[in-house]
């Protein structure tokens, strides 16, 4: 660049000089010089385009960069709400499907959900060839309760004697309010013989419990049971657990009574 500026000074002090002018060389110089003087000229503006240009393209890359950094943050947000929603609906689903199977006195499964885990043992059974027992049970003379000590004492009792259902079960029984003051008892692999001492025991703990001093002084119940025959239809099996209820009814009550194989 220094040469250059010196070599300019020299061809403009050169043209200057008096003594070449009128030269053969001294125009051809002179249009040279001023055919560089222009070319100068026209590169540099090129130059400054082609700076301005890029400095354009990278303020615009900075704009696109920084619109697409804040869509990004935009849909991070979308989306770490729409997780949000969706794990509450899926909790709200799991409550909703919770509550539509539960008793809301007792808090315990309803028949719907016993109705339910009925057909499941009975194709169970039918896969595995092993046997599953009902036994439907039923508070003996609870109108009574509720006429002589209010039906808020009779809702205790209900909901105390659904506790006492709920402690003795083995791991895959199921008990249920099957309506009013009746419970159902799904039992997995329980023979007549099993179920009955699992059903001896829970009578045994009703009669026995020691209920608050506004509830009756003792409660009792009466239960049927019944083995599912294979080939039967669940609903077989539920009335003929019924039925034994019923004659355990007729028995006088307070006791347990085995369905015919
Ligand atoms: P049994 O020994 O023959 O079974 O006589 P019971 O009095 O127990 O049977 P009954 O069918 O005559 O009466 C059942 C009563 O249960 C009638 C009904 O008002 C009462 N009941 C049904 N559901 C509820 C409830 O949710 N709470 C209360 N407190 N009572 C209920
Ligand atoms: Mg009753
Ligand atoms: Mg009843």
């Amino acid at each position: 660049m220094k040469r250059d500026t010196d070599l300019c000074q020299r061809i403009e002090r050169l043209l200057a000089m008096p003594e070449y002018q009128g030269h053969p060389l001294h125009e051809a110089l002179g249009q040279l010089w001023q055919a560089y003087v222009d070319q100068s000229a026209r590169l540099e503006r090129v130059t400054h385009i082609s700076d301005r240009y890029q400095a354009l393209a990278k303020e615009r890359e900075n704009d696109l960069d920084e619109r697409f950094r804040k869509q990004l943050r935009k849909l991070e947000k979308l989306a770490r709400i729409s997780d949000h929603y969706q794990r509450m609906m899926q909790d709200l689903n799991a409550a909703l499907s919770d509550a539509s199977k539960r008793d809301v006195l007792t808090g315990l499964p309803n028949r719907r959900h016993l109705l339910q885990k009925l057909k499941e043992e009975s194709e169970r059974s039918a896969r595995s060839g092993r046997p599953f027992s009902v036994a439907m049970l039923d508070i003996d003379h609870f109108k009574q309760i509720n006429d002589t000590l209010g039906h808020a004492a009779g809702d205790r009792v209900l909901a105390g004697v659904s506790r006492i259902l709920e402690s003795s079960l083995r791991e895959n029984d199921l008990c249920g309010r099957w309506g009013g003051e009746e419970f159902m008892l799904v039992l997995p692999d329980a023979s007549p013989d099993a179920a009955q001492a699992l059903v001896d025991r829970v009578c045994q703990r009703i009669r026995s419990h020691a209920w608050a001093p506004d509830n009756p002084r003792t409660v009792s119940a009466s239960v049927g049971v019944s083995t599912h025959r294979p080939g039967e239809h669940y609903s077989e099996t539920v009335e003929r657990a019924d039925a034994a209820l019923l004659e355990a009814k007729r028995r006088g009550r307070d006791c347990v009574v085995i369905s015919p194989d």
